[in-house]
């Protein structure tokens, strides 16, 4: 029922763009609409049936997909590309889109080529697009928040067993490799990006990747972790200590942990992204550190692990939340010398405000 809906709401938007189809070449979002999961292939959707497009390698698992969920489905013999082209002439539209942030140029234009060569040029046009299935995906559905609900649970738990690996004399690669295997063995199927733990100064690097460094007496340590479950992504950060940290070092942290507080009490249905940035921010300046604060406040989850909405000053203006939207609240500092705190847990925007999908103390 819900992939049909999916297809559903893709044409009405379609045809408020005067568009006849799109072709669907990001494969996260030919997972939300098909429910394939493959490394090739794409998705055509028409105003009034759509077609999975896979090479011999997916067709069995895509003639299955495409029965249970309302797609036509084509095995192409040769290439893709050529398969899509002569798709595209049998379908006769004037105006189909693309995923511009998606489809390379080369295969733009033999896509182009293909459609003005040969016998009789086709008169279809080629229209790039932007956000068309990512906006839709942003606002998650039942089944979605069951999965993320069950994930955020999961990773909680790993988040929990943590503190036991950080202390002295454990390699920050030792950690990380401590919470991969934690988190396989709570049932994510693999890592939703190469885990952080960053400790000392490492901690000041917002993206740091462990190394041989020995977590020492007085480091701070920031972990950052994300799982796959059922094919979506959570995400989780705790700073957590090695014995007494330097009161510097925990006056940051408070400061991060007021402003994640601030963030989480702005998340309200028809708050601005920009906002919800801004009340994180807020704090950090009030207390000295909004030059240490230069990332965003946050970023959707769900098939990809950084997805819509952005929770960032450079949001797009006027861009707000509803509820059924899943993203993270993750503001920081960062001071060389000093080292660095983030706290990250993720959000579910619900009628009344949001929901935290992940439960772990944050402590020093
Ligand atoms: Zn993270
Ligand atoms: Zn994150």
């Amino acid at each position: 029922m819900m992939w049909r809906e999916r297809l559903t709401r893709v044409q009405a938007d379609l045809r408020t763009r005067d568009l006849e189809g799109l072709i669907v070449t990001h494969p996260p979002n030919i997972r939300y609409l098909s429910g394939l999961d493959a490394s090739a292939g794409l998705c055509v959707v028409g105003l009034t049936s759509s077609t999975l497009l896979v090479d011999f390698r997916y067709a069995t698992v895509a003639r299955d997909l495409g029965l249970r969920h309302g797609l036509d489905v084509q095995v192409a013999a040769g290439s893709l590309d050529t398969a899509t082209v002569d798709l595209l002439r049998r379908l006769r539209v004037h105006r189909i889109g693309v995923e511009a942030a998606h489809l390379p140029v080369a295969r733009f234009n033999r896509f182009v080529e293909g459609l003005s060569t040969g016998a009789v040029p086709s008169s279809t046009n080629i229209i790039p697009t932007e956000r068309l299935i990512e906006r839709m995906r942003a606002v998650k559905d039942a089944d979605e928040i069951g999965v993320l609900r069950e994930a955020g649970r999961r990773i909680s738990s790993v988040a929990r067993s943590a503190r036991r690996w950080v202390v002295a004399g454990m390699t920050e690669l030792d950690v990380a490799a401590a919470i991969d295997a934690a988190m396989r063995e709570a049932g994510f199927e693999r890592p939703a990006f190469d885990t952080i733990v960053a400790s000392g100064p490492n901690a000041a690097l917002p993206h740091a990747r462990p190394t041989r460094r020995r977590l020492g007496d007085g480091d701070g340590v920031v972990l950052d972790f994300g799982g796959v479950y059922d094919g979506y992504c959570v995400d989780l950060t705790r700073t957590l200590p090695v014995g007494d940290v330097p009161a510097q070092f925990r006056r940051m942290f408070d400061a991060v942990r007021e402003a994640h507080a601030a963030a989480i009490a702005a998340v309200v249905p028809g708050a601005a992204t920009a906002d919800i940035d801004g009340a994180a921010r807020g704090v950090l300046e009030r207390h000295g550190l909004g030059e240490a604060f230069g990332h965003g406040t946050g970023h959707g989850l769900g098939l990809e692990v950084h997805e819509e909405p952005r929770v960032s000053r450079t949001a797009p203006a006027g861009e707000t939340i509803v509820a059924g939207m899943v993203f993270t609240i993750e503001p920081g500092a960062y001071v060389p010398d000093v080292g660095g705190v983030r706290i990250e847990d993720d959000v579910l925007v619900v009628e009344d405000g949001c929901e935290l999908l992940t439960d772990v103390p944050i402590e020093l």
